[in-house]
Order: C-alpha cells, then structure tokens, then sequence
C-alpha cells in the first residue's frame, strides 16, 4: 500500500471517530401535530432543547471512549458500568427517542392482536392498563417515566422510574423492555398542564401510536413457534393425510388401505393428550372429534372392502376436516 492511501486510510479512521456522534432524531410529525394532548410549544421546546440537551451531554460525557461507538441500547443494558452523567443523559436520549416513536397524530390506532390478547390476559382490558399506567406515572415523586414493560417471563408489566433511568437498565428495580413510556418531568405538560399531571396523563392516550407500540410488543418477544411445532401430534397426522390423500387424488388407494387404522389412532392422539393452550377452543374441539369419528367410518369401509370411488370420497371430506382444523389454529396463532 502507498505511504499517502495509508495516510488516507488513517485520517479517516481518526474523523470517522471523532465524528461518531448521537444524534437528535427528527420527529414523525410536525410539532403542532399532537395538539389535541400535547401543545406545540411544549413539544418544540421538549424536542429541540431538552433532548437535544441530552444528546450534547451524553456525546461529551463518551468523547474519545469506546462507548462512544456503542449502540445507545447496549450502552442503557449495561449502565451500572458507566458514569452518572452517561446515565442521565444517556437514558435521557434512549427514553425521548421511545416517546417520539409511541406518539402519532394518526386517529385510532391500536394495539395489534397478540398485543391486545397479552394486554386483556395481564390487566382485562386496555381501560385498566390506561388506567394502572396513569397511577404509575401520577404517583411517580419528581421527575421519571411511566412504563408499560415486557418481562423476561414475557409478560407485560407496569411500572415506573425515577429521573431518566428506564426499565432496560441493569439497575432497575423492574427489569424489562420498554414498549411505551409515558415521560412525566414538567417539561414535558408544565405549559399546558401547569401542575395538573393527572390532566396530562387522561390526555395523552388520545395521540398513543398503538400501531408502534405492538410493534415493539412483537419484537420484545421471542419468536413465535409454528402450529406443528406447538403441536406435534397435528404434525403426525398431517405425515398420514399427505402420504394417503395427494395418491388417492391420482386414483392410488393403496396407501389409505395399508394405514387407514393408523390414521384412527394419529386422529385419536390429538384428542389423548392436552391441547396447546392457544388452541383449546371449542371449534378445534369439535373438529378434532370429527376428524376421529370420520377416520373410523373410513376405517370401517376400508375393512369391508368399500368401493376405490366411496373410499376416496370419504378420504377427501376428512382431509377438507383436517383443513378446517389448520385454519382454526391459524385464526388463533
Ligand atoms: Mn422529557
């Protein structure tokens, strides 16, 4: 390599440091876009000097280290390493960048439906967590965040913090990922609001973006599993209803008269043991039972040495059953 390409190549190594920054991140909407709850003032103000502030701190306090090349959520995960300023305006920047993202002018959104199913299974409904968040954040002392977490259990929790700690940090009392946050420090109501915090919380959820806060619903947990990995024996079954009913549309009955009394017991199997949780419904129930009684009947004409027509016939209703049964579980994945 040529002295002045090295140089090159060091220079820019040297700026591309130097310049590794946090950034102020643009808002989704115009200032004055959440007026019905929030003013544009307050927003402004809240945006472009509050958080900005953070920002400008949190890029001195990480000057010339390696943090300052670190994801500002790695940096949040790990925070009972790193100085207190690093922690305020740290956390300061993580929790704005949330809050502009769960906020929208968009009319109406909601939660998705895994997100509703998880959050009437936790509080009953979106009215009582509306409600146990706004006495998290009401009685939140001073300055912090209200929080609607997921657990490392995978559950969604309530809780709140003090100052710009948030509940991803390693020294939270209540540990998990933040999937709305609701900031509660005066600068973020005190023009509008003056001291009147509960005004500002039964405000905000009217500009809640539902539609943000399932996604990170979504992502905070695991992957979900496949229906046959959820339920293995519906896989088995599936195995027999392939290999027997793709021949017969070809007009070859000889695979569902070799295992026509497999495909009673792979039917009955699904019935022995428990369902999955998320399909133990009465609709999977029932046609679970007729897929059992169906394989019986074709069972029964395999046996007395039905006709290739009556036998393909029956053979055909089941797997529209075993169909149903598929679409069931999908309509509740
Ligand atoms: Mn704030």
């Amino acid at each position: 390599m040529r002295k002045s390409t090295l140089l090159f190549f060091m220079a820019f190594g040297l700026t591309s440091t130097l310049f590794a920054q946090f950034t102020l991140p643009q808002l989704p909407y115009a200032y004055n876009a959440l007026e019905s709850a929030i003013d544009a003032q307050t927003m402004e103000i809240h945006h472009s000097k509050h958080h900005a502030a953070y920002i400008n701190n949190l890029n001195n306090a990480v000057k010339g280290t390696p943090t300052a090349e670190m994801a500002i959520e790695d940096i949040v995960k790990n925070i009972s390493k790193h100085s207190m300023a690093i922690r305020n305006n740290g956390g300061g920047h993580f929790n704005h960048s949330l809050f502009w993202s769960i906020l929208t002018s968009e009319k109406n959104t909601m939660p998705n439906a895994g997100l509703q199913k998880a959050i009437e299974k936790q509080f009953t409904s979106v009215d009582s967590l509306k409600k146990l968040m706004n006495v998290a954040a009401a009685t939140r002392f001073g300055s912090g965040w209200a929080w609607l977490i997921v657990t490392p259990d995978n559950k969604l929790a309530v809780c709140s913090t003090p100052n710009q700690d948030n509940p991803l940090m390693d020294i939270a009392e209540v540990k998990g990922t933040p999937i709305l946050g609701i900031d509660v420090w005066e600068h973020a109501y005190y023009l509008k609001y003056q001291n009147k915090r509960p005004d500002y919380l039964a405000a905000i959820w009217s500009v809640i973006n539902w539609t943000e806060v399932s996604k990170r619903y979504d992502a905070a947990m695991p992957p979900k599993k496949s229906i046959w990995e959820q339920w293995p024996s519906l896989n088995t079954f599936h195995g027999v209803m392939a290999s027997t009913f793709h021949p017969s549309e070809e007009g070859n009955l000889k695979p569902i008269k070799a295992r026509s009394a497999e495909m009673v017991a792979k039917a009955e199997a699904l019935n022995a043991q428990a369902y999955p949780d998320e399909y133990a419904t009465p609709a999977i129930k029932d046609a679970v039972a007729r897929l059992i009684s169906g394989s019986k009947e074709l069972d029964a004409l395999v046996k007395k040495k039905s006709k290739d027509a009556v036998l393909t016939q029956k053979l055909k209703s089941l797997h529209d059953v075993f169909h149903e049964i598929v679409g069931l579980c999908k309509d509740s994945h």
